[in-house]
């Protein structure tokens, strides 16, 4: 008994450490749209670095024809090729195909992962289509979807800045990955042209405005997070470029760097920070993506089972072990409806090694996982609403509609946090707003909406 208190008091210390009240909230939204417009005042204006992506027009529904799109993210790629049918017809017919790096090849050198990813695209490309569809002298087009920290100079080149997640092959550093594919794909024999490079974000902006002309911006929960937004030319300071035809740029914002001292950061925030690959940078991130919701509360049960024996007298290799629980496994036993809370016990054998927990430390472990993702999805939320702030979508106006696309792992599996990310949008904007404001599941946009850029960029049209 006096081991359970003492669990309860720690739990109900985080709970108050980890509050995010509507005041709190609007302070963080606020502060994401002046963020926003310092980063596009200037260079190093921001954390939030607010990247232009050089796409300044997004599809419509017009594009006709057969275009290509490749996707590396984390560990997988996945090639895919879609048909346009134009005038609404939208996609007629589609294929892809995924797969795994080999793991040797994320830290080995540039020229053997882009050719690894182009003998694949080129066996994607079967022969009957090599032959058809370059007759009339076009040559295949393609866009490249590239989540990690590039420089862009151009719709179709950028330079890497630095890999991130398991990636490390210094030798690409500071050089065009546009380059390298192409170099790649020639020694295939692939006579195809990268029309576009973007990200994640931006390819689920481009994939479900192609249906819906209302979307505004792209944001992705998965390992990690970003958003992309559209906004209008005239309004970014420090491009110096020639103003685009359409008056639009797509902003890729790198938003998983915001910080504010209004964050709720807790000391299992910090120490997660001081030992993680790069300390002091993307707090916001560490707070909101399905990389860190389960490592955090790996740290909160390591505390508790240390002071209480909550969990009784245990080994504490495994509890100990960074990234061992992970948000898959957090959101299984978040979710876990059965009286018993057998899911919890479950998973605290098969993944921490610690049997016959008691149904009080489970209830208390089913807490730790809600308080954590709870402040993840009010967190997303206030993001989503200081974007709406900054384009002047965050009020009814009449006619007006707005649609945030979103996609990645833990929105698309982790229920209990989309549901509350979308409820907390609601509370930050009112009734009356929120009636204009949707949220909607962009599903796999970041390959489609690569494809659908290099329709929409076309040298051919
Ligand atoms: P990436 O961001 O690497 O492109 P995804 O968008 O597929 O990949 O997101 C993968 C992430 O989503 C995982 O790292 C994990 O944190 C989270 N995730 C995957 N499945 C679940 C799940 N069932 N419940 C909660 N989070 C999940
Ligand atoms: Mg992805």
């Amino acid at each position: 008994a006096a081991a359970l208190a003492m669990a309860e008091q720690v739990v109900a210390e985080l709970r108050v450490r980890c509050e995010t009240p509507p005041s709190m909230l609007r302070e963080v939204a606020v502060e994401m749209a002046r963020e926003m417009g310092a980063g596009l005042e200037k260079d190093g204006g921001s954390r939030v670095k607010m990247l232009l992506s050089y796409v300044d027009k997004l599809p419509t529904g017009r594009e006709e024809g057969l275009f290509y799109g490749l996707d590396l993210g984390g560990t997988n790629f996945r090639v895919l090729k879609v048909q346009l049918g134009g005038n609404a017809k939208h996609v007629v017919d589609r294929d892809s195909r995924e797969v795994g790096i080999p793991p040797h090849l994320m830290s080995g050198s540039s020229s053997e992962l882009f050719g690894f990813i182009a003998s694949e695209l080129a066996k994607f490309v079967d022969d009957d289509e090599k032959c058809a569809n370059i007759s009339n002298g076009k040559k295949r087009e393609i866009g490249f979807t590239f989540s990690f920290p590039v420089k862009q100079r151009s719709v179709a080149s950028g330079t890497l800045v630095k890999w991130t997640k398991a990636f490390s092959i210094n030798d690409a550093v500071g050089e065009d990955v546009v380059a390298e594919l192409q170099t790649a794909m020639e020694k295939q024999g692939l006579d195809m042209h990268v029309a576009a490079l973007i990200n994640d974000a931006v390819g689920t902006l481009a994939g479900a405005r192609y249906y819906d002309k209302d979307v505004v911006a792209g944001v992705i929960f998965g390992t990690g997070t970003n958003a992309a937004y559209v906004e209008k030319a005239n309004a970014i300071p420090k491009w110096e470029g020639e103003l685009p035809h359409s008056g639009d740029m797509v902003i890729n914002m790198e938003w998983g760097n915001f910080f504010s001292s209004h964050l709720p950061i807790t000391e299992y925030d910090q120490e997660l920070d001081k030992e993680s690959l790069n300390p002091g940078e993307q707090i916001y991130e560490k707070l909101t993506s399905g990389m860190y919701l389960g490592e955090i509360v790996r740290r909160v049960l390591l505390k508790i089972s240390l002071q209480s024996a909550i969990f009784g007298d245990i080994d504490h290799t495994k509890l100990q072990t960074h990234f061992l629980l992970r948000t898959p496994h957090i959101s299984a036993m978040h979710h876990d409806e059965t009286s018993d809370l057998k899911i919890v016990a479950e998973n605290f054998e098969e993944n921490l090694e610690i049997t016959g927990t008691s149904l009080e430390a489970r209830k208390l472990v089913v807490e730790i996982c809600d308080i954590v993702a709870t402040r993840a999805a009010r967190l997303a939320a206030a993001g989503l609403a200081g974007i709406l702030m900054k384009i002047g979508r965050d009020h009814s106006v009449e006619d007006q509609r707005s649609v945030i696309a979103i996609d990645g792992g833990l929105f698309e599996h982790y229920t209990k946090f989309r549901r509350c990310l979308e409820t907390t949008l609601g509370e930050l904007l009112g009734d009356e707003a929120s009636k204009a404001v949707a949220i909607k599941h962009a599903d796999d946009g970041s390959g489609i909406g690569a494809a659908l850029i290099a329709a929409s960029q076309s040298q051919y049209k």
